[in-house]
């Protein structure tokens, strides 16, 4: 029997500070509940010259692909929270045979069990 309590506190205290770190960088869509890059504000103010325009768009497509990253991550964390809410939670989503506890305490959001892991990507969003 899965001690859900914990998986769930180290759910929401990462869900925690991923949403502090996501809200640096981007801005939560409600409508569409995903995050959206923003750019940095200073940096898109300054009368840029060829240079610092260059770094300013490295910048930016470093900034999209992280929050992209980081977005994938929240999704997980949220998808992880309403399994836990709706009892399938430590469920492999691809053999529906129970994850490892030892996956769940090192990946509390992981969505397969350990001889599945490297088709989690493949799962859908
Ligand atoms: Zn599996």
């Amino acid at each position: 029997m899965i001690n859900y309590e914990i998986y769930k506190s180290k759910l929401e205290d990462r869900l925690t500070t991923l949403t502090s770190e996501l809200s640096e960088i981007g801005l939560y869509d409600e409508k569409n509940d995903n995050w959206i890059a923003v750019p940095d504000e200073e940096e898109s103010a300054a009368d840029a010259d060829e240079n610092e325009s260059a770094d300013f768009n490295e910048e930016w497509d470093e900034r999209r692909s992280t929050l992209e990253a980081l977005d994938q991550e929240y999704r997980n964390l949220k998808r992880a929270l309403i399994k836990i809410q709706n009892g399938t939670y430590g469920i492999c989503e691809i053999s529906g045979q129970p994850i490892e506890e030892k996956r769940l305490l090192a990946k509390p959001d992981a969505r397969t069990c350990i001889a599945h892991m490297d088709q989690e990507g493949e799962l859908p969003l």
